[in-house]
């Protein structure tokens, strides 16, 4: 195959770096985009994380900026010479550990600075001047706003997950951010899917864009056993652990809709004796980083999770998902259930729907072209009448106790998944920590995975919309959408 990377003639430092991580061959979109990039061409490709795009935009991206590469003290000598952005602060900092790892024979310097964390070390880390700035778009603005980033000499802009991005409501502060580069740059895209909005993002932002696709978009893997069960909301919960039981399956993410529903939903499971954790956009950075440590040591069964919080993390090939509620967005369904069933390993995707999510369904049956099969899932009348009534009358207290604000469906989701990057932006200050993003998931021995919570005896467990006049826009912020967003 001609797939080797050796064929790219990089730089010693950087082939050095990639001989290192023992990559063999180069993965198709970096296939596809390393040439292009080198060759300075805007790019707008549809890759998914774990595709392997970070390194197929940030091998080239590195190898252009060599040459500005230099050993001075002198921060003036280390201006932000590329940008990269991602929509939450677990894939900003996944991406920077894995820029510093293919950086780490050069001078380039790469920092990453996103929300949740204090703004001090970061200020102080861009001060000293760096190369590569890996950032979440609100906390860029706050270090834009307080003069510690200045972006008038980047050369390249990454828009990582732009669909995600979009999604989250972070357009405005896109094209603020934009606003500030100079419009001689290169500007790669990546995105999961090529939506109209995406498309109207590259219209405005791109030039005579190069597009690479690796795998069609909205494409679920022949791999995942798809099933849809009809189930009220009361009876979800049993139809989990019923399908966990009968499949024998030991680990399973569980997807939910909104960060209310997350911890309310961890809280009931863990009660009925399921080790469970939940992932969502109010943890803190460390909660978040201990969950997900948990889950690939095995300790933690269930992992409860929105769609944001667990967007391209390294976690793959879990034995089953389930979406608690059916996505509002279709194009969720296929990042969910692209969690399991990877690699020609079989997996489970359950769905559970409730009489008024029909018309999602049939959103998900368009996009993914396929014909969907509601069926009934035959849950056991007498355990659902016995010991189950308590649990769920235990649930409702618990629900009256937290529902402080009413649901108000996608826009509701949209407003609580926004990284809150300006609003916790003063949590104690927190080293960025890493170990095991740079692991891939791997599923837990069989001794760990033996004593899955459900089989043994219950267990305990454990957009922004003012901008500050302290900004000064050079120009206008380019109008993209008629009505905004
Ligand atoms: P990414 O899609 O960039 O998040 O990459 C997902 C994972 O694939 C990371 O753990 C990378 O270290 C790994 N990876 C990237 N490129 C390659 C390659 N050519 N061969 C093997 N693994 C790779």
């Amino acid at each position: 195959m001609t797939d080797s990377f050796s064929n790219l003639s990089l730089a010693e430092p950087l082939a050095r770096a990639v001989a290192e991580m023992g990559y063999e061959s180069m993965t198709p979109i970096q296939a596809q985009a390393i040439p292009v990039v080198l060759t300075g061409k805007d790019v707008m490709g549809a890759a998914q994380t774990g595709t392997g795009k970070t390194a197929a935009f940030s091998l080239p991206l590195l190898q252009r900026l060599l040459k500005h590469e230099n050993t001075s003290t002198s921060p003036a000598r280390h201006p932000v010479r590329a940008l990269v952005l991602l929509p939450t602060r677990e894939l900003a900092d996944q991406v920077a550990q894995q820029i510093k790892l293919y950086a780490k024979y050069t001078q380039m310097r790469c920092a990453v600075v996103f929300g949740g964390m204090d703004m001090k070390p970061q200020t102080l880390e861009l001060k000293r001047g760096v190369e590569i700035l890996v950032a979440t778009p609100g906390r860029l603005l706050d270090h834009i706003e307080a003069k510690n980033a200045v972006l008038n000499q980047v050369e390249y802009v990454v828009l990582d997950e732009a669909d995600r991005m979009l999604d989250i409501g972070f357009l405005p502060d896109l094209q603020r951010i934009l606003s500030f580069l100079p419009k001689q740059r290169t500007t790669l895209l990546f995105s999961a899917t090529f939506s109209p909005e995406i498309k109207r993002l590259a219209g405005s932002y791109l030039q005579d864009p190069i597009t690479i696709e690796v795998a069609r978009p909205n494409e679920t893997a022949s791999t995942v056993e798809q099933r849809f069960y009809t189930a009220q909301d009361d009876d979800k919960r049993r139809v989990v652990k019923a399908v966990l039981k009968e499949r024998g399956i030991k680990q399973a993410f569980i997807f939910v809709n909104s960060k209310l529903g997350c911890g309310r939903l961890a809280r009931s499971l863990e009660r009925e004796g399921l080790v469970t954790a939940a992932l969502h956009g109010d943890k803190t950075q460390d909660e978040r980083l201990k969950a997900l440590e948990a889950f690939k040591k095995g300790e933690v069964d269930l992992l409860v999770c929105t769609d944001v919080a667990a967007r391209g993390l390294d976690i793959k090939d879990v034995p089953a998902v389930f979406n608690f509620d059916v996505p509002f967005n279709a194009e969720d369904y296929v990042h969910r259930i692209g969690r399991t069933g990877r690699a020609g390993a079989s997996g489970l995707a359950v769905t559970l729907v409730s009489p008024s999510d029909m018309r999602l369904v049939a959103d998900i049956e368009k996009l993914i072209k396929t014909k969907l099969q509601v069926e009934n899932y035959p849950l056991d009348e007498d355990r659902s009448r016995g010991n189950v009534s308590e649990g769920r009358r235990e649930e409702r207290r618990d629900d009256r106790r937290e529902e402080r604000r009413p649901e108000r469906g996608f826009e509701r989701r949209r407003e609580e998944e926004a990284p809150r990057d300006r609003r916790s932006s003063f949590r104690p200050a927190q080293a960025s920590r890493d170990p095991f993003f740079e692991k891939p998931y791997e599923a837990p021995s069989l001794e760990q995975a033996a004593a899955a919570s459900w089989e043994a005896s219950p267990k305990t467990t454990a957009s922004r919309t003012g901008i500050s006049a302290n900004i000064k826009p050079k120009r206008k912020v380019a109008a993209l959408f008629k009505s905004g967003e």
